[in-house]
């Protein structure tokens, strides 16, 4: 008896040294775990988290299934740690393309697991302790947590609405930096800004004026600029999206993100890269080779595969990259058409597969929760997927603590979804207008 004892004690007194981390302190909340499953749980239509219903295109999973199956046993085992030759070679000549300079596949290229992976090497591998990195409200969440766990302090700045005087739906555009409240963030304490345009949630689309703004402030301070472009194919209306890396100064300082499961619509796959010069990507690839070290090869070699297809008709009519805008423009203007309709208003996305509405109107309906200090967006978002079987996300998840409760009137819907799903988001909100009418 008195042996188990003791050995309960020893147990005991084990048990009580604090397990955690304490970088993993104040960050273990993540919306997403909570949404999703919630989502599950109710919901009938799901334009909740971001990816599309519909199937990836058929020469991306042709691939798949010849790099499965086509007889390369090879391709079942390791390949390159910084990114299967084939796909850092195809990469390389994309890009190339795009920023108009010669790029070295082996050091100006590195495959991840998803765009998330690619985020996390950056901020392990460019943040100390002490140094502060701006965020740009409101952000993909993931930004702020990456940044504390590197030992870094996040500096915030919003973008501002302005609505339009003449009473016309918002667009993404309307919500602009203030170039004196920018300027106002960046010290000598400052090691980087996170850009993401187009922009998670707002669809906003960065003009060459505001990405010319953020590149002078990033030269004359000598900050480093990660670049998170992974919906750089989703623009619409003719807009364009421009890369900051193209800007003067700034290749040097930049790593363009980028994802294959927003670019081929295969978000499962998680297969991203970085682009940039290779004194930044050096550094990457220390954090990238003693963490996941590579990424599921078969996926690679079919993303190469979907890449090669798309050099091949590079701006055709036929070529994916130009294709699925157009089909996602078609789907944001149903959406859009849906939400106005019942007074939901929409804040047309110039980009992404996102599309933010205002819920001001529907205060009403919501019933208050005594004693609760959630958010009117978190409550409502709860609420409409119990009771109307929608799924959507709060704004206020995409700001900070201290902002937060500034932008709570406002939801986050995503549209990259069947016609047929659409439809049923628009009987569900046609259904609730007419009980609120009767
Ligand atoms: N950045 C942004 C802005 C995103 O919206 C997402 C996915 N929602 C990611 C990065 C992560 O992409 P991946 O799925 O390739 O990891």
């Amino acid at each position: 008896v008195k042996a188990s004892n003791s050995l309960s004690f020893s147990l005991q007194a084990k048990m009580s040294r604090p397990v955690q981390a304490r970088r993993l302190e104040g960050i273990d909340k993540n919306i997403w775990v909570e949404f999703v499953k919630l989502a599950a749980t109710y919901s009938k239509v799901n334009l909740g988290q971001g990816f599309p219903d519909f199937p990836a295109p058929d020469f991306l999973t042709e691939a798949f299934t010849r790099a499965l199956s086509g007889g390369n046993h090879m391709l079942h085992q390791y390949t390159r740690a910084f990114g299967h030759l084939p796909l850092v070679k195809v990469l390389a000549q994309f890009f190339e393309k795009l920023l108009g300079r010669d790029l070295d596949p082996m050091t100006n290229v590195m495959v991840t697991v998803g765009a998330y992976q690619a985020l996390f090497c950056c901020f392990q591998a460019l943040v100390d302790e002490g140094d502060e990195v701006i965020i740009i409200e409101p952000f993909f969440d993931c930004y702020e947590p990456m940044v504390k766990m590197a030992g870094g302090t996040p500096v915030f700045v919003p973008l501002r609405p302005n609505p339009p005087k003449d009473g016309k739906l918002m667009s993404s555009a309307d919500w602009q930096l203030d170039p004196a409240e920018l300027a106002s963030k960046f010290s000598e304490r400052t090691k980087a800004i996170v850009l993401n345009s187009p922009n998670n949630p707002l669809g906003k689309v960065f003009s060459r004026r505001e990405l010319e703004l953020i590149a002078e402030l990033c030269v004359k301070h000598d900050v480093l600029c990660i670049s998170d472009e992974v919906y750089e194919w989703l623009v619409y209306d003719g807009k364009q999206h421009i890369r900051i890396a193209s800007l003067q100064g700034m290749w040097d300082r930049t790593v363009i993100i980028g994802s294959a499961g927003k670019t081929f619509s295969a978000t499962g796959w998680k297969v991203g890269w970085v682009v940039g010069p290779n004194r930044l990507l050096q550094h990457l690839r220390t954090v990238h080779q003693n963490s996941v070290y590579h990424c599921a090869t078969i996926a690679q070699e079919a993303v190469a595969q979907g890449f090669q297809r798309e050099l091949m008709l590079y701006g055709k009519p036929e070529s994916y990259f130009v294709q699925l805008p157009k089909e996602l423009q078609q789907k944001r203007d149903w959406l859009v058409q849906s939400l106005d309709d019942v007074g939901m208003k929409p804040i047309i996305p110039e980009g992404t597969y996102f599309l933010v509405a205002d819920i001001s109107q529907f205060k009403s309906d919501v019933p208050d929760v005594p004693n609760s200090d959630e958010a009117y967006d978190y409550r409502f978002a709860k609420w409409m997927v119990k009771n109307k079987g929608l799924a959507a996300i709060p704004l206020s998840a995409f700001y900070s603590e201290a902002h937060k409760n500034n932008y709570t009137n406002f939801i986050r819907f995503c549209f990259a979804k069947e016609e047929a799903t659409l439809k049923a988001a628009n009987d569900i909100l046609q259904k609730w207008k007419q009980e609120k009418n009767s």
